[in-house]
């Protein structure tokens, strides 16, 4: 007889949870009180619940694991970047990274292992696609990365924007942002303070955006079909057209604006005809641009512009009326471009990538 595994915990929604309760004749209020002790105060044991009962404690020990990331890597930037490499139980491995502004400690996490989008310039792509996350391992980077915090620091924002794209694992990245964003028993971080990005999957963002109050950021990367399919192999699939359509007619409220992201790479997309494009097919879209200089690694011969190439693009599109932001590259000693820190710990251990694409 195979033995069966007990379910994590965490991979309960809420109601899920609420509804085993009362199958067990508890008050259903307890599902927010362990809810609670699970993402408010990460514990990472049920005898640690202390208000309740020993029974129920025990009882709960034997229904359920809580489970918990190893970290296999960790690597700290000097600028005080911080990435983590997480082994999940099947073997997979995913990344996260920590990033400190100012004000803010922005955590940017994987929603997959491994990616099936096969973007020309990135590293994850190089890996193939894994595997889809449970949200539960969505939600244990943010406690994980948590638990190395001082007392008094804490996780202000959350970017999706580690490996994977998020909206092709849709169900459980939106059960994972109702965990994140629930101030009564769950993470509590403001939807406005989340941001993800997409590749531009056209109809689930527009089901998001129906669904959720978060930030949206799509990686756009080209502003010609030519160029961004060569770029972006989904640009096949949802055109510019389909694309800049479809964020045109978003219900986005007034003081709200989709933000573009825009990988600057040397003499491909980094010209002024790029920038003028670019102006132009975002054109009447309540929009700002993010422009990321490529991050170089070792799978890519494609070319971060120098300091002068991007402020002439940067010049450009300001001209045009463009709000744009030109990304400092943060972690760049540590390799901090998503999938690099994997890709290197692969290599070590002498694995070959795979570059299958199931996604
Ligand atoms: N799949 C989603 C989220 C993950 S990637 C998406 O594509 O938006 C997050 C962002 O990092 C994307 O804009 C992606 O194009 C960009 N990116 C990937 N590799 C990069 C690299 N080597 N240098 C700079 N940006 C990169």
């Amino acid at each position: 007889m195979v033995e069966s595994v007990k379910p994590n915990i965490k991979d309960l929604s809420f109601k899920e949870f609420e509804a085993h309760l009362v199958e067990l004749a508890e008050p259903s209020y307890r599902a927010q009180q362990i809810w609670r002790w699970l993402f408010q105060k990460r514990i990472a044991s049920f005898s640690e619940m202390t208000n309740l009962s020993n029974a129920l404690r025990e009882r709960l020990t034997e229904d359920f694991t809580i489970s918990r990331l190893p970290i296999l890597r960790q690597a700290d930037s000097i600028d005080g970047t911080v990435k983590f490499l997480f082994g999940l139980s099947d073997g997979q491995s995913i990344e996260s990274v920590l990033i400190p502004e100012k004000k803010r400690l922005t955590l940017c996490i994987s929603t997959q292992a491994g990616c099936g989008f096969g973007c020309a310039f990135c590293a994850t792509a190089i890996m193939g696609f894994k595997r889809n996350l449970k949200a539960s391992e969505m939600l244990d980077q943010i406690l994980e990365a948590s638990r190395t915090l001082g007392e008094r620091e804490r996780i202000t924002h959350v970017v999706l924007m580690g490996m994977g794209e998020p909206l092709a694992n849709y169900v459980q990245t939106v059960r994972a942002l109702e965990v994140m964003t629930d101030t009564t028993w769950g993470i509590g971080i403001s939807p406005r303070r989340i941001t993800l990005s997409t590749v531009g999957l056209v109809p689930q963002i527009q089901r998001l955006m129906e669904e959720t109050r978060v930030n949206l950021a799509v990686s756009l990367h080209a502003a010609t079909d030519e160029l961004r399919s060569r770029l972006m192999p989904v640009n096949r699939k949802y055109s510019l057209k389909e694309l800049m359509e479809c964020c045109r007619s978003l219900p986005i409220p007034r003081r709200k604006r989709i933000t573009f992201e825009y990988v600057l790479l040397s003499g491909v997309n980094d010209g002024k005809q790029d920038a003028r494009q670019l102006s132009e097919l975002l054109r009447g879209v309540r929009c700002k641009v993010n422009v990321i200089p490529f991050n170089p690694h070792s799978g890519s011969e494609f070319q971060r512009p120098t300091a002068a190439q991007v402020g002439v693009f940067e010049r450009v599109l300001h001209d045009h009326g463009v709000q744009i932001n030109v990304r400092r590259p943060r972690g760049d000693d540590i390799q901090a471009a998503c999938g690099q820190l994997q890709g290197e710990a692969l290599r070590q251990k002498g694995h070959a990538s795979s570059t299958s694409a199931e996604a």
